[in-house]
């Protein structure tokens, strides 16, 4: 079957009640559906699984989904399970199934019945499995979260590096790589670590035009200034984003005692706080949430209006992710970061106790913090540029929302050169 033969409109109204694709989904369909080698490129929310999970269930065989989360596996599997009449059309194959389930899941997969199977990539690395999984016909991998692969990305798991051998042995099959993470060193390195720099690429626009970005220097009165500036924005739900646990606590108490409602999120809380808390922020029980980086994996809050952060991130791509979490609506979303150079001093000493290797890409990611809220030039423009994308602030869309091209003034700089 080739692309030519499926008509995958029809496919994604029957499968996913959808009735168009959503930017270059159908492109990357039919690459894959082509057997081609595919490497997706597209934001958080850009609808990335439907890229591979539309062509699973069309063709023959079985196709492998690699991902790093289990609780994001369970979550896949039970939503493609709720659109088939058989449970079988899709498992997840990983040390925490009994004899029987795992006996289940070959059954379904030796049938045809398993259209996608889910697997972690430590599962992967177990010779039963791939034994099993080289008897079978296999329609293609998908390396979900391929970022994973590349020391220069923000979530690198030493496991994705051994995929490459093991897709080897599953013989002359379609390989798909798919991330949310669009610097060009990264995508280099998903290339070259999945044996696939002959992959078609396809790469979605980073561009958020809603989103207003501005970066203050931070200053003693950042606590006034960020109450005066929930206080503009009363009622609207918002994210304020702090380094440390403690800092997380003070912050929301000093909202609190503002009459502002608050809440913290961080990981030292229990899960039963954890969790009332972020239903609290969903339920517009409170309308600012304060938090770690802990807060907002998964969190699908469309009208976020703001997301401040009090201290800067340890990478653009961070930032971005964070700041992503805002005007997923399309309507309005404010992007405040404070900016100081001792930030830069307290993020550069935790990378200091790290080791060599890590150092060094730590502190590079860091230097591209320091130029974004140094820069004097579009921000957008910045933050595309280091997403390998080119904007002309001119005529691109959005081209007028930031700080620095509303206002064009002095630059805001730091006291001394970032120590390498
Ligand atoms: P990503 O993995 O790129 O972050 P997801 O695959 O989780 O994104 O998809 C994000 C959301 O977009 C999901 O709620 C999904 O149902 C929705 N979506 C995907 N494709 C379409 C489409 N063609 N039309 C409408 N909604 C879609
Ligand atoms: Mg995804």
């Amino acid at each position: 079957m080739n692309s030519n033969e499926i008509d995958i409109h029809r496919e994604l109204k029957k499968y996913f009640g959808f009735s168009q694709f959503k930017g270059l989904q159908e492109r990357v369909i039919k690459s894959i559906l082509n057997k081609e080698n595919t490497f997706v490129i597209m934001p958080t929310g850009g609808g990335k699984s439907l890229c591979y999970q539309l062509p699973a269930l069309v063709q023959e065989g079985t196709a492998i989904v690699v991902s790093p989360l289990i609780a994001l596996m369970k979550n896949q599997v039970d939503a493609i399970r709720s659109l088939s009449s058989d449970n079988g059309v899709a498992h997840v194959l990983n040390s925490s199934l009994t004899k029987t389930e795992i006996s289940q899941v070959k059954k379904d997969i030796s049938a045809g019945i398993t259209k996608l199977l889910y697997v972690a990539p430590e599962s992967l690395t177990k010779e039963e499995y791939v034994t099993f999984l080289q008897s079978v016909p296999l329609s293609f991998v998908a390396i979900d979260e391929a970022h994973c692969i590349s020391e220069w990305g923000h979530d690198f798991r030493p496991e994705y590096r051994n995929l490459k051998h093991i897709i080897k042995q599953l013989g002359d099959v379609p390989v798909i790589g798919l991330t949310a993470t669009a610097t060009p060193k990264v995508q280099e390195d998903i290339l070259k670590n999945l044996d696939m720099v002959d992959a078609t690429t396809y790469k979605a626009s980073f561009n958020r035009p809603n989103l207003y970005y501005e970066v203050r220097t931070k200053t003693k009165n950042i606590e006034s200034d960020i109450i005066r500036f929930i206080k503009l924005h009363k009622g609207k739900s918002g994210i304020i984003y702090c380094l440390s646990r403690k800092k997380v606590e003070a912050i929301a108490e000093v909202l609190q005692v503002n009459g502002i409602s608050a809440v913290p999120y961080h990981a030292g809380l229990d899960a039963k706080t954890r969790a009332k808390h972020q239903d609290m922020f969903l339920m517009e029980d409170v309308d600012v949430v304060v938090a770690t980086i802990a807060f907002g994996m998964g969190i699908d809050k469309p009208d976020v209006r703001f997301v401040i952060h009090h201290d800067i991130p340890k990478s653009l791509e961070s930032y971005y992710q964070e700041t992503g979490r805002a005007g997923r609506d399309g309507g309005e979303g404010h992007c405040l970061a404070y900016y100081s150079y001792k930030d830069v001093e307290k993020l550069e000493k935790f990378l200091s106790g790290k080791p060599v290797a890590e150092q060094e890409i730590g502190f590079a990611l860091l230097q591209e913090v320091v130029a974004y809220a140094e820069t004097s030039m579009s921000r957008r423009k910045f933050l595309l540029h280091y997403f390998g994308e080119e904007f002309d602030n001119e005529t691109g869309e959005g081209g007028d929302m930031d700080d620095n091209v509303r206002n064009p003034k002095v630059k805001v700089e730091a006291k001394k050169e970032v120590v390498k």
